[in-house]
């Protein structure tokens, strides 16, 4: 494969080149050869553009190893085949096959993965007004609250007492990446605050309203808030149901992230949209009844005389097998 050849002392720098202009193939294991080392490139004609003096060889590198925890176990026990990582904390469901096994599975996620510091397991699913996962502890440190980065955003947050899902950061990279300058935007079911502290450090945005019931997910909020060092979001405790009526603006964008029920919530939206403004809203639904999602949009807008236009329906990720959360994404015409 094409590699670029350097001497040792300029490594880092060329290192931090190849890094910066997305060029180091990060599949492949960079190989030295006495004072030299020779990284793997992506891309021999972009390297050559940045590196316009620099010495490129065809190499034979060995593949970066994938992590395993499953090579520290023995071979017939079964083990989850994914998990979720937030900061410094990884979350398993542990079947019922795995019980007598889960100390052992816990000791050598914690073993292969040397950035975290506790293992948990679920307890349950989400559920309640608040879309809590009760968790319990298995390995490491015994704690649950964690720091957490995501789209150049600072998150702190308790991971049982708050709803949280770093496998949404792709939808909210979704989200802000349409956001233009100068928009003012409010987020029903702010939780901790990822939709609008990612909106704020990514856009121009000028104002971002959350409105969260949970009291202790409006605290994390403040304080990620203050962690981020942002001045344009405002957090509001309290019902979406007392505190949306009370606001006194429009919104160009309404974004309701509360899959499970969020659609009877949408009429709360009429009240601070204009005509222009786009709609965010998510659900759960089966592949083969993505229509149902369109209709309860359709409903609530016929009954409340609103006219739309339908942007996109857009799937954000498998929920269960055959159900996807998605987000229908609509525009108020009048
Ligand atoms: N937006 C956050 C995120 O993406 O991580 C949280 C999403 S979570 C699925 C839904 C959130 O809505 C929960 O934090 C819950 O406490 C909050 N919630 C539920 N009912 C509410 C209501 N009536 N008013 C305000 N917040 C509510």
């Amino acid at each position: 494969m094409n590699t670029i050849k350097c001497n040792l002392k300029s490594a880092q720098k060329t290192k931090k080149l190849l890094i910066e202009n997305n060029l180091l193939d990060r599949l492949h294991i960079p190989i030295k050869e006495n004072s030299f080392i020779f990284f793997p490139i992506n891309s021999f004609k972009k390297t050559k553009m940045i590196f316009k003096n620099g010495i490129f060889e065809k190499k034979e590198l060995d593949k970066v190893k994938k992590k395993d925890f499953k090579s520290l176990l023995p071979k017939n026990i079964d083990v989850p085949s994914s998990f979720d990582v937030i900061g410094d904390i990884i979350i398993i469901e542990i079947k019922e096959n795995m019980i007598k096994n889960e100390k052992k599975i816990a000791k050598a996620l914690l073993k292969t993965y040397k950035n975290t510091k506790t293992i948990l397991k679920k307890a349950g699913e989400h559920s309640g007004e608040f879309r809590t996962q009760a968790l319990k502890y298995l390995a490491g440190i015994n704690k649950k609250e964690t720091a957490y980065k995501e789209n150049n955003t600072k998150i702190s947050l308790d991971v049982e007492k708050i709803y949280f899902s770093s496998r949404l950061s792709t939808e909210r990279k979704r989200i802000f990446k349409k956001i233009k300058k100068g928009e003012k935007v409010l987020v029903m079911f702010a939780g901790c605050g990822p939709y609008p502290l990612t909106i704020s450090k990514n856009t121009n945005a000028k104002k971002i309203i959350g409105v969260e019931k949970n009291p202790i997910a409006s605290e994390y909020f403040n304080k990620n808030i203050i962690l981020n060092k942002i001045n344009n979001i405002e957090a509001i405790n309290g019902d979406v149901k007392k505190i949306v009526p009370k606001l006194d603006e429009k919104f160009d964008r309404i974004i309701m992230p509360l899959p499970k029920d969020a659609a009877e919530f949408l009429y709360l939206a009429f009240h601070v949209s204009k005509k222009g403004t786009i709609i965010h809203l998510y659900g759960f639904e089966h592949e083969k009844e993505f229509n149902i999602a369109l209709k309860k949009v359709d409903d609530v807008c016929r009954k409340h005389n609103i006219k739309y236009k339908l942007i996109e329906l857009v799937k954000c990720g498998q929920y269960s097998p055959g159900k996807f959360r998605i987000c229908v994404d609509f525009k108020i015409l009048s």
